[in-house]
């Protein structure tokens, strides 16, 4: 089990950068921490980034990284002056993300998701032509909802909001009231030339973007903004990612709108120059996916809910 999820680790980071970078020698990691507001931080180490709500109530863990690095993680929120870990919600099943799931569980956290992270993570799944074995059960989320719910604790009432998803079929964005921070998952990545849009987890690039639209109508210019990968940002960071991709969308709609097949559009692709050595996904794989959730959309399998 445990080599098999390095196996795929590995397998992963060749066609996908971020990761790559990141992934490997777990006994190397260093986990970072920075405080975002009282008793709110953010944890970065390899994988994707984990908010953290720590406080008299308890701590919260938002995403969980690699198994092999919980002890650490436990160790960073410890120094943050936060207690074992009481909550954890998976901002969507993605391995990188959910992967400390059943350390966590085992150790008596209560796991909350998407009901369509449960659902995949107990089948089991296909990523980026990995096959990715069912999760054990104590890495299962225990609490799903279909739209979200609210954690009211630590002096803020922290709101888990479905927006329709678009990365997968069911991302989470986190937001803090009063802290007024927000964690996006993978509807964002900083530093990234393309959005990971995940076809084969119910992912697709026009709700992405119509996701991003609500998640951009939660913040003000001062929010504070965990993305999935990369460093915190701010709304201005946000809307020049959504305008990015709603353009490439449009621009593909338009191709297949005038009847250019997927061969002779990436024969031409017009997103090669965004294109970035070691990035997560590239123009191809960006086109790829934009002309799949454009047929899906067409076809009436846009919305899965
Ligand atoms: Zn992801």
């Amino acid at each position: 089990m445990k080599s098999s999820i390095y196996l795929f680790a590995a397998a992963f980071a060749v066609t996908v950068a971020p990761v790559a970078a990141q992934t490997p020698d777990f006994s190397k990691v260093e986990i970072k921490s920075e405080t975002l507001g009282p008793g709110v931080a953010v944890l970065f180490g390899a994988g994707g980034n984990i908010g953290v709500s720590h406080g008299p109530d308890g701590t919260v863990l938002i995403d969980d990284q690699f198994a092999p690095l919980t002890d650490k993680i436990a160790k960073a929120v410890a120094d943050l002056g936060g207690t074992p870990v009481k909550y954890l919600v998976n901002t969507h099943w993605h391995f990188d993300h959910s992967g400390g799931n059943e350390n966590l569980g085992k150790a008596g956290a209560t796991i909350f998701a998407h009901d369509n992270v449960r659902v995949r993570l107990a089948a089991g799944q296909n990523l980026l032509g990995n096959a990715v074995p069912p999760a054990s059960a104590a890495a299962l989320p225990v609490v799903t909802y279909a739209e979200g719910l609210t954690f009211h604790l630590n002096g803020d009432d922290i709101d888990a909001v479905f927006t329709g998803g678009g990365h997968t079929d069911g991302d989470t964005v986190l937001y803090w009231r009063k802290a007024n921070v927000l964690h996006t998952g993978d509807l964002m990545m900083t530093e990234a030339p393309f959005p990971f849009v995940d076809t084969e987890s119910g992912g697709n690039a026009v709700r992405l973007v119509a996701s991003l639209d609500k998640v951009l109508a939660m913040t003000n210019a001062q929010t504070k903004i965990i993305p999935g990968h990369g460093p915190v940002t701010d709304r201005a960071g946000m809307q020049a990612w959504r305008d990015r991709i709603a353009r490439a969308v449009e621009t593909v709609r338009a191709a297949k709108g005038s009847g250019k097949t997927l061969d002779t559009f990436l024969a031409a692709n017009p997103f090669k120059p965004m294109d970035r050595e070691g990035a997560f996904v590239n123009s191809e794989g960006f086109a790829r996916a934009i002309w799949a959730s454009l047929d899906a959309e067409a076809h009436g399998h846009g919305h899965q809910h």
